[in-house]
């Protein structure tokens, strides 16, 4: 039985329910993060953990647990679902209140974990197919916010057309995904957009940068022009879920040599040994 945490009590998911009048659900009033899970061991968590402080702040949100309770309560979670690889998924609203769109005075945030079980991810001998759309979104990509809609609009787009993943321009730059970071490379060279309110700051985004540095692979936090994407060797693609994935078609052109490309699988292998230090490390 999956067990779930909801403000303060560990329950079976399917017993874990909140009011109507969650602001989450009325108006999209929260924000969230996602933490792998390797065999029992949280991947990254001091990270995930500022980023999710991160979004709490930019959202005038207290953070109602501190950095040590909140690692306390996802380990429980993990050991109430036996353990092994899974996916935590964290949620925090504005909480419970009469629906007006300001912020309601002494309200208690709600708090749901969730977890789900996590196959990792093989290293595939083929690339995916991803679709480019013009970047619909809000201006504050970097919070971590729970109103997906325009994601979830441009993440349906890949999937009707056949495709991994939708790659966003916003005024002829590449920005991301809709639920992940992008890389490319050309002649040699890996760029990646910088971390700015234009884009989510990927937990694996920075994981693969600095595995990259440690390696001597040139890698620049740069802007990438649209015109850069259509020409790169090589696209690839980042998150917790794929962590770092080749792509070998956009919009139905094919990437480089149409074959999963030579410093994707450095990268691969940079990346599978940096996890397995961090892990056996903890
Ligand atoms: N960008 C967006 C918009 C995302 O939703 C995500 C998370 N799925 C990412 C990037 C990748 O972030 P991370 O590596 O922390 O999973």
């Amino acid at each position: 039985m999956t067990i779930a945490y909801l403000n303060g009590e560990f329950l079976p998911l399917a017993d874990a329910k909140i009011p109507v009048l969650d602001r989450g659900f009325i108006f999209g009033d929260g924000i969230y993060e996602v933490i792998p899970v390797y065999h029992g061991k949280l991947f990254q968590a001091q990270e995930h953990l500022q980023r999710l402080e991160n979004s709490l702040e930019k959202i005038n949100l207290v953070n109602p647990y501190a950095r040590a309770t909140w690692l306390e309560l996802i380990n429980t979670l993990i050991a109430h679902n036996q353990g092994g690889s899974q996916i935590i998924y964290v949620q925090v609203t504005r909480g419970v209140a009469k629906r007006q769109h300001h912020f309601p005075e002494n309200t208690t945030p709600t708090v749901l974990m969730t977890s789900s079980p996590f196959t990792e991810p093989n290293k595939v001998t083929e690339g995916y197919h991803v679709i480019t759309r013009p970047d619909i979104r809000w201006l504050n990509c970097d919070i971590k916010s729970i109103a997906l809609l325009g994601n979830v609009l441009l993440r349906q787009e890949a999937i009707a057309n056949q495709a991994k993943e939708t790659i966003l321009i916003r005024d002829g730059y590449l920005t991301e995904g809709a639920a992940t970071n992008v890389f490319v490379v050309l002649q040699g060279i890996v760029f990646t957009p910088p971390k700015n309110n234009l884009i989510l700051p990927g937990i694996t985004r920075d994981v693969l940068v600095k595995v990259l540095h440690d390696a001597n692979i040139p890698c620049q936090e740069t802007a990438v022009s649209e015109a850069q994407l259509r020409t790169a060797d090589e696209i690839w693609l980042t998150s917790t879920s794929l962590e770092v994935a080749p792509i070998t078609r956009l919009d139905n052109q094919i990437v480089g040599t149409g074959k999963v490309g030579a410093v994707w699988s450095t990268a691969w292998d940079l990346l599978q040994r940096y996890k397995q230090q961090i892990l056996q490390a903890n």
